[in-house]
C-alpha cells in the first residue's frame, strides 16, 4: 500500500480514508484483482491498519430501497455528526463489477453522489449593520433572530450590497428564508411577503461612512458603496488585520483581536506601528504574560523575513490577492520598482489585467502608501525579491523530515524552517530514525555525531539543502 503523509500537524489537518487505489503483496501481485473482493472489505482493512475510515457510516445494501432508507437515516442524524456533510456516495461494492463499470474521463461509473436537500429555516430580520472593509467597501449585514440550521446557530448574514436588498425586497422585521449554501455560508433566499404585518420598514442604506462619516461613493459600473477616506479608522483596522493574516505577513501571536486591542489602546495608528510596539507596556496589560509577549515579538520579527509576494499581498491593494502578488513579485527586484511602472508595463506581466494594473498604479502613486513602505523597510521588513523566494512554491520536500544544526551561514533558523514548511517538508526537533535530512552549519555538535550513527539519515550542507529546492 502506498500512502502519502496522512496528517499534517502544523496545519491541523487530518484525513479519512475511503478508498484503496493500489494494493500489492510482497511479490508485487495486485491484490485488488485477486484477494480483495469488495469495497467494504478494503475499508475494513484500512480500519484494521489503524487509519480513520468511515466504518460506522457505511453499509452494504441489498436493494435500492435499502440504499434509500440508509440515506434517509443519515439525513436525519447528520447534524449530530462531527463533520459537515452535504451528501453521501452510493458505490458498487464488488471490485470486479467496479472494473466492469469502468470510468468516464471525469469520474467512475460505479459511484454516484446523493446530495441532501439544502436546509432552510425561517427567521426574523431584526436590524442591518453596515461594516466597512479594508478597501472601504460598505457591506450590509443582517442581524436575525438566532435560528439553528444544519448544526449551527445563525444570527448574522451578509446581504452583499444595496442591489441585493432591493432585488429581494428585504425589509426590517421581514420573515426571511435562510439557507446554508454548500452547508457552509448562510444565505438569505428571500422573504415571505404573506407573513408581513405592516410593521416592516425599508432598509436605509447610509450615504455616509458609519466609521468616519465621509460621503460614500459608488462608481457607476459597481454595485458597492465605498468610503474613500484614506484615514478612515474602520479601514485602517481592517487593513492592519489583513496585514498580519495568514495569507499576508502571517504574524504568529497576532490575530484580529490583538490588532483591535492595540488600535483601541492607541499602540497602532498606522501599519508601521506594528513594528514599534511598546512591549513593556503590553506586558503590563491584562491577559498578557511573558510567554505571549515573547510569541508576539518573535512573530513580528519573523515577519520581517517574508518573501516579497507576502508584503505585496499584505498591502491590501484592491484586486491584488495571493496569486497576483506571486505573479508580480517574480518580475520585480524590489517593491519600490512598482512606483515607476506604468499600466502598460504591468499588463505585460502574465496574469495582470488592466483593472489590476490601474489599481497598482493608483496605490503606488499615493504618497502615504510610499511613506508606509519606506517605514516598513526602515523597520527591517524585506522589500526585495530574493533568489530563494521564487523556489518556495512547490512540494519538493513533501513527506520529508528535516533538522538544522550548527551555526547557519546562508539563512536564519526561522527562514530555514519557513523554507522547509513552504515546500511541504516537516521539521523535527531531535535526531531519530524518523529523520531524513540533517542540515549542518558551522560547528555542528552532538546532533551530527548522533545522526552519523543512523545510516538512513542524509547529512546535507546548507548549499545542498538549497539545491533540493531548485
Ligand atoms: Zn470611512
Amino acid at each position: 500500500m502506498r500512502l502519502r503523509t496522512l496528517t499534517n500537524r502544523a496545519r491541523n489537518l487530518e484525513a479519512i480514508l475511503y478508498h484503496i487505489s493500489l494494493a500489492e503483496d510482497a511479490n508485487g501481485n495486485n491484490l485488488l484483482s485477486g484477494k480483495l473482493e469488495s469495497h467494504f472489505h478494503c475499508i475494513e482493512i484500512l480500519y484494521a491498519c489503524g487509519f480513520k475510515t468511515p466504518v460506522h457510516e457505511m453499509k452494504v445494501c441489498r436493494s435500492i430501497e435499502e440504499v434509500h432508507e440508509f440515506i434517509q437515516l443519515w439525513d436525519t442524524k447528520r447534524h449530530t455528526f462531527t463533520i459537515d456533510t452535504d451528501g453521501m456516495v452510493v458505490k458498487v461494492n464488488s471490485l470486479r463489477q467496479q472494473q466492469q463499470c469502468g470510468s468516464t474521463t471525469h469520474h467512475p461509473r460505479w459511484a454516484i453522489a446523493y446530495k441532501f436537500a439544502a436546509k432552510q429555516a425561517h427567521s426574523k430580520l431584526l436590524k442591518v449593520e453596515f461594516q466597512v472593509g479594508r478597501t472601504g467597501a460598505v457591506t450590509p449585514v443582517a442581524k436575525i433572530e438566532p435560528v439553528p440550521l444544519a448544526g449551527v446557530t445563525i444570527s448574522s448574514i451578509s446581504l452583499h450590497n444595496e442591489d441585493f436588498i432591493l432585488e429581494k425586497d428585504i425589509h426590517i422585521n421581514d420573515t426571511v428564508i435562510v439557507e446554508r449554501a454548500g452547508e457552509v455560508i448562510p444565505y438569505i433566499v428571500g422573504v415571505v411577503p404573506d407573513l408581513r404585518s405592516g410593521h416592516e420598514t425599508p432598509i436605509e442604506f447610509p450615504r455616509n461612512c458609519p466609521s468616519c462619516q465621509a460621503a460614500l461613493v459608488k462608481p457607476e459600473e459597481e454595485a458597492v458603496w465605498r468610503c474613500d477616506n484614506a484615514d478612515c479608522p474602520a479601514q485602517t483596522e481592517e487593513r492592519a488585520i489583513h496585514f498580519v493574516s495568514k495569507d499576508a505577513m502571517d504574524i504568529d501571536g497576532c490575530g484580529r483581536e490583538t490588532v483591535v486591542e492595540f488600535i483601541q489602546r492607541g499602540f497602532v495608528k498606522t501599519i508601521e506601528d506594528l513594528y514599534r510596539l511598546p512591549y513593556d507596556e503590553i506586558l503590563g496589560l491584562e491577559g498578557w504574560k511573558e510567554k505571549s509577549v515573547n510569541n508576539l515579538k518573535a512573530g513580528i520579527e519573523g515577519s520581517k523575513n517574508r518573501p516579497l509576494w507576502r508584503l505585496l499581498n499584505a498591502l491590501g491593494i484592491r484586486h491584488v490577492g495571493v496569486t497576483t502578488s506571486k505573479d508580480i513579485s517574480t518580475h520585480i527586484q524590489s517593491i519600490f520598482d512598482l512606483e515607476k511602472m506604468s499600466v502598460e508595463q504591468l499588463t505585460n506581466i502574465e496574469g495582470i489585467g488592466p483593472k489590476v494594473a490601474q489599481s497598482i498604479v493608483v496605490f503606488f502613486s499615493n504618497e502615504g502608501n510610499m511613506h508606509l513602505l519606506q517605514e516598513l523597510k526602515r523597520a527591517g521588513v524585506n522589500t526585495i525579491n530574493r533568489p530563494e523566494d521564487s523556489l518556495s512554491k512547490n512540494n519538493k520536500l513533501e513527506g520529508k523530515t528535516f533538522l538544522f544544526t550548527g551555526t547557519l551561514q546562508q539563512f536564519t533558523r526561522d527562514r530555514a524552517k519557513q523554507l522547509v514548511e513552504e515546500n511541504g517538508g516537516k521539521l523535527l526537533s531531535s535526531v531519530s530514525a524518523n529523520l531524513n535530512y540533517l542540515v549542518v552549519g558551522e560547528d555542528a555538535g552532538s546532533k551530527l555525531t548522533k545522526a552519523q550513527k543512523i545510516p538512513s539519515i542524509v547529512v546535507l550542507s546548507e548549499d545542498e539543502f538549497l539545491k533540493m529546492l531548485e
